[in-house]
């Protein structure tokens, strides 16, 4: 068997005190592997220097490509832009700050080389801050829950994809992604292996409070169109309260007579109630066309195929084909 080809995807913002480590060590663990490699880093429209000095690191080393967008896109967008760039069968992606080790690389390749279709990672000993470990618990059990695929750590983003799964990935049309889940939803088979982890080694982690929200929004919008039918259920559970009130009230007042009700306001509620569930439901009908429509926008490609078998024979020929 050949030798399989490795790209590893690099996004960068304002990371220039950490660049040149990074650059090095990275260089040096894929040239010990014997594997052809290239190594994509994406500048995400940084401020400081990064983009100059990953011009000069692609000048100077063919193994090395730098793509500078115009602007910071984010984190997901900037690595997708890496993918679209990448050629080899096998892809790499982590982050710039040296926060995952790049001599893991070798495992990881060689876990995808078992015929796994994706490998995550999990972080031994993570060195993130208190709040952040526990959001991520909390988006971790989440994921877990909602997609059934059982992975440990999606925040981590040292991971290998094989080609078929970035294709896949770069067929979709959808926009805010979250990259680890999307790939899950492609892959045959998956595995996780233990990687170090460290502290950041200088900058701050680029990701502020309000970034994590947005990102918790792609990740739930992306897993699914749950909450649009949350809405009918809602208006659903509303009306038939409506109803049940109405008839309380109805058999109330056959019992005690008409002063009791106060003269039909309690009856007016029950109608409202019915009326505020319709509407519900209504909005939740609407909901789910909207899912539908979400669904078709993002365009993801239904399936595709790993291999193909056939003796190739065809057993039509061009004439039959064409004539049936
Ligand atoms: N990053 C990026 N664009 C952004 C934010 C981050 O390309 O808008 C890169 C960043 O340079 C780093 C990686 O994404 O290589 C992870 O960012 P960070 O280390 O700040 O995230 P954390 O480790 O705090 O999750
Ligand atoms: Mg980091």
């Amino acid at each position: 068997m050949g030798y399989m080809t490795i790209s590893v995807v690099i996004p960068v913002y304002n990371e220039c005190e950490n660049l040149p480590e990074m650059i090095a060590r990275t260089l040096s663990t894929c040239k010990s592997m014997g594997n052809p490699f290239e190594i994509v880093f994406v500048d995400d429209g940084s401020r400081d220097d990064s983009a100059e000095i990953l011009r000069r690191a692609a000048v100077v080393n063919k193994e090395v490509k730098a793509l500078i967008l115009n602007r910071n896109y984010g984190q997901h967008a900037a690595i997708f832009a890496g993918l679209e760039e990448s050629k080899g069968d096998i892809v790499v992606t982590l982050d710039a700050d040296l926060q995952n080790p790049p001599e893991e690389i070798p495992k990881l390749v060689r876990e995808i080389e078992k015929g796994f279709d994706v490998v995550g990672t999990v972080r031994q000993n993570r060195q993130d801050t208190w709040f952040r470990r526990r959001a991520s618990a909390l988006v971790n059990r989440t994921i877990q829950r909602a997609t059934g695929v059982l992975m440990h750590d999606y925040g981590c983003m040292l991971r290998a994809y094989r080609r078929n799964v970035v294709d896949a990935m770069l067929k979709c049309g959808e926009h805010s992604t979250f990259i680890p889940i999307l790939a899950n939803s492609f892959a045959g088979s998956t595995s996780e292996i233990p990687v170090k982890h460290c502290a950041r080694e200088s900058g701050d982690s680029k990701y502020s409070l309000l970034k994590l929200v947005s990102l918790q929004f792609d990740l739930l919008t992306s897993m699914s169109t749950f909450p649009l039918r949350l809405l009918s259920f809602a208006g659903l559970c509303i009306s038939m309260l409506g109803i049940g009130f109405g008839v309380l009230l109805a058999i109330l007042r056959i019992i005690m007579g008409p002063a009791w009700a106060a003269e039909g306001i309690f009856t007016l509620f029950a109608i409202l109630f019915v009326f505020i569930g319709a509407q519900f439901v209504g909005l939740g009908l609407l909901g789910e066309y909207i899912g539908r429509i979400y669904h078709d926008v993002r365009n993801r490609p239904r399936f595709f195929v790993k291999e193909i078998y056939s003796s190739g024979d065809a057993p039509f020929d061009e004439k039959v084909r064409h004539s049936a």
